[in-house]
């Protein structure tokens, strides 16, 4: 009679041997390299040192605070407008200058650098198992006209050094780490926000839509990013796509751009997710005339058409009764813009912004159905009505909020959970990627102003939760 022993014994018993293996080779192995790889990797592998491992973790963890703000101060330094505010817009030669300035930290890192074809800088630490997919972290560093010098720079000056304090500590990557310099998340140049991201994220109607954009002196995107260094081929664009699975997570560090963190004097704000943005342009038409000579009832006032609407978007953005439903008119322009002329043209840009796409989009549809209705009772006509992006709201992944609270928890930070209102290349990256976002306060909630402020204190603890939190996911 053969002795017949199931597979699954046979699987079990290796298994058994291998950690037991491992157990004793753990204990016996003093190399401190391996004993950092396991403090930073959180989970408690021998509870009786587990209180000492974090204890080690975080006094590995030390922010060249005085070398980070002076990175700060020199990137803000190339700028169109002068200090303190900050104006750097994409593709031009400040915008080259200050894109050469970090690859040149990146290198200093000894991170190896790689650039797009639309200047989506990537600087990579290769893991000891580089076969995995990699961790992403990173930011913007384009700021619109005269403001300040902190919003998108602390996530991109901040990755650099969280990667200079991993490698002070003696910490060894298993996934490689990427910080990534986002092209363009502002919209000003093209008026395309995050461009760089969403293109990554593969999106072929922008890819398409890029071959003919223009900026507001009629230079092309192509000539631009050509002149810059860049793409000139329109081919090229789909090359920007990342492929699937390039990242197994991607982490932003961020000034809040609100009030809150500062207000109530907590560290950390983990991101839980970031509120779906919309925007939409409109244009009315109407005859115009002398401000005199034509009578009220004869008028159709394409200048009151826009007022009105604009009314009406503040009041359905109220009707939908939640706090996180908000909406804006920030741009409107009559035409001729004269005092002695009935506007013969109005245009509104109307922002709309929800952290439940549904009640967002039924917000849209009121605005579109009211400016239908003006027009019809004014007499003008609607010209224009374009949605210009209607994006879905993004959550951030469970595993990288674990990871950024155990690492807030292990530095002895304050930290909250809370939604981002603004929106990121974060939002874009959750397509591809698991996400999250780490916010630390700024002065009184300023942004896009000079008066943007963070403290190099709350920076370098931003820069030490993203530090153990690159690290924790890196090793997972
Ligand atoms: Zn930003």
């Amino acid at each position: 009679m053969s002795l017949k022993i199931p597979r699954s014994a046979i699987l079990l018993l290796l298994l058994l041997l291998l950690c037991s293996f491992t157990a004793i080779s753990a204990h016996e192995n003093e190399d401190p390299t391996i004993k950092t790889m396991e403090d930073f990797s959180g989970y408690p592998f021998h509870e009786s040192h587990s209180t000492s491992q974090s204890h080690t973790t975080v006094s590995l963890l030390s922010v060249d605070a005085q070398s980070l703000q002076k990175q700060i101060d020199e990137l803000s330094t190339y700028s169109d407008t002068p200090a303190p505010s900050v104006t750097r817009v994409l593709y031009t030669e400040k915008d080259v200058l200050a894109r050469r300035f970090i690859k040149n930290l990146m290198g200093l890192s000894g991170l190896s650098v790689r650039e797009d074809a639309v200047g989506n800088i990537f600087g990579r630490w290769e893991g000891y198992n580089p076969d995995l997919s990699a961790v992403a972290t990173g930011s913007h560093i384009d700021a619109i006209p005269y403001s300040g010098k902190y919003d998108g720079v602390v996530g991109v000056l901040g990755a650099i050094e969280a990667i200079n304090v991993l490698k002070r500590s003696g910490f060894k990557p298993k996934r490689s780490l990427e910080v990534i310099l986002f092209t363009s998340e502002e919209p000003t140049r093209f008026g395309i926000s995050c461009l760089g991201s969403r293109l990554m994220a593969g999106i072929e109607a922008l890819a398409n839509a890029l071959k003919t954009t223009v900026d507001g002196q009629n230079v092309s995107f192509l000539d631009a990013a050509g002149s810059a260094g860049y793409t000139k081929h329109e081919d090229d664009l789909s090359s920007v796509f990342l492929k699937k699975e390039s990242y197994s997570g991607f982490v932003e560090l961020h000034i809040e751009q609100g009030p809150i963190l500062e207000e109530e004097g907590i560290s950390i704000g983990i991101v839980t997710a970031i509120a779906a943005p919309a925007s939409i342009k409109v244009e009315f038409e109407g005859n115009g005339g002398h401000a005199g000579a034509v009578l009220m009832p004869n008028r159709n006032d394409a200048g009151l058409a826009a007022a009105e609407l604009a009314l009406a978007v503040e009041k359905h953005v109220l009707e939908s009764g939640s706090v996180d439903t908000v909406g804006t008119v920030g741009i409107l322009e009559l035409h001729p813009g004269a005092i002695n002329s009935i506007p013969s043209k109005s245009h509104l840009e109307i922002d709309t912004r929800d952290i439940d796409e549904e009640r967002r989009n039924i917000v849209i549809e009121k605005i579109h159905r009211s400016a239908i209705a003006i027009a019809s009772k004014r007499e003008v006509s609607l010209s224009e009505f374009k949605i210009v992006n209607q994006d879905p709201p993004a959550l951030s992944d469970k595993s990288i909020i674990e990871a950024m609270e155990a690492s807030s928890k292990e530095l002895n930070l304050t930290h909250k959970f809370m939604i981002s209102r603004a929106y990121h290349d974060s939002l874009f990256m959750a397509r591809v990627s698991p996400m999250g976002m780490i916010f630390i306060p700024c002065y009184k909630g300023y942004s896009h102003k000079p008066e943007e402020y963070a403290s190099i204190q709350d920076i370098s603890n931003g820069v030490k939760v993203l530090a153990l939190t690159l690290a924790k996911l890196s090793l997972q």
